[in-house]
């Protein structure tokens, strides 16, 4: 086990885009999810993209939220999926989903998507066939329709960053919530090679797994950070990271660094509790510059 820290990073450092490069070659990131009940989410997720550093950013979420979410995120891109009885994504969303593809770089799944959304088949339909260079950040929700595709996802050669919560990991594979908090690392490295996939198990403290790659353990960044929208805004951050074009292990370090930097100089600033989830995404600049 390695520990994230300073050191780490210092030599695993982020690609830098050049001078003259334009908000296409920047990275071009898809956040999809939200829902009726969880409007907001995909604010979260998405300025958390934009200030990791992709330059463009496009939203995707159900029919009757998207004209609202657009005008809370005017930097963005608004597509209207189709939904359920219950205002969460419904069975068609994937399919339309997958139309989009090929405007982006990088897609985060999940955020804000509720329990009754059939997310097996939203999943199935992206993850069905090869997508050349498309990096995919699963969360929420899509952390359990994975465990029903792990052939599916497992062929996608590891352009693939899994986010589970210990109570999403126990979904994900199959064992009961005990065994997560018995052995994190082992379980971490388990279904990193079930899927062929970054995993990072989250949670005070967090592990991130990588097939054939050391494990790396991060100490966590201070109990403000379990605050609801905290995790929307840490796949945001390794999303847009991974648009950059970090390969995946180094995008779920930097951005699960970034994200518990992040909790910490706010605790330092307004206090240890109560800072929200949407004050995180504007302290990455400056942690990006400085790190
Ligand atoms: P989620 O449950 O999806 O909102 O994600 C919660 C985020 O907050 C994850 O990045 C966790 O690592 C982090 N987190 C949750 N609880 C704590 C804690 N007690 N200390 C530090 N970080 C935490
Ligand atoms: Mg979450």
């Amino acid at each position: 086990m390695t520990p994230l820290d300073a050191d780490w990073l210092a030599a695993h450092p982020l690609p830098e885009p050049p001078e003259d490069t334009d908000k296409n070659s920047r990275g071009r990131v898809l956040v999809a999810g939200g829902s009726e009940i969880v409007p907001g989410a995909l604010r979260l997720t998405g300025e958390a993209a934009l200030r990791a550093g992709a330059g463009k950013l496009q939203l995707a979420t159900v029919e009757r939220v998207a004209p609202h979410l657009g005008v809370l995120v005017p930097e963005a891109a608004i597509f209207g999926l189709p939904a359920n009885d219950a205002g969460e994504l419904g069975d068609a969303a994937g399919e339309r989903l997958c139309g989009y593809l090929d405007r982006c770089d990088t897609l985060v799944l999940g955020p804000g998507t509720g329990a009754e959304a059939p997310g097996t088949a939203i999943l199935a339909p992206v993850v069905a066939e090869p997508r050349g260079a498309l990096s995919l950040v699963l969360d929420a929700a899509m952390i359990h329709a994975a465990a029903d595709l792990a052939t599916a996802i497992h062929a996608h050669q590891g352009r693939i960053v899994l986010t589970p919560h210990p109570g999403e990991m126990a979904g994900l594979m199959g064992c009961e919530d005990m065994r997560i908090a018995q052995d994190p690392a082992g379980i971490a490295q388990e279904a990193a090679r079930r899927f062929n996939a970054t995993v990072v198990l989250k949670g005070p403290e967090t592990w991130i797994a990588c097939p054939g790659e050391g494990l790396l353990r991060y100490p966590g960044g201070g109990p403000g950070l379990a605050t609801g929208g905290s995790g929307d805004v840490l796949a945001g951050i390794i999303g847009g990271l991974m648009s950059r074009g970090a390969e995946p292990r180094a995008a779920a370090a930097w951005g699960v660094w970034l994200h518990g930097e992040a909790g910490k100089r706010l605790a330092a600033r307004i206090g240890p509790l109560g800072f929200l989830a949407r004050e995180l995404p504007g302290e990455i600049p400056g942690l990006l510059a400085h790190p």
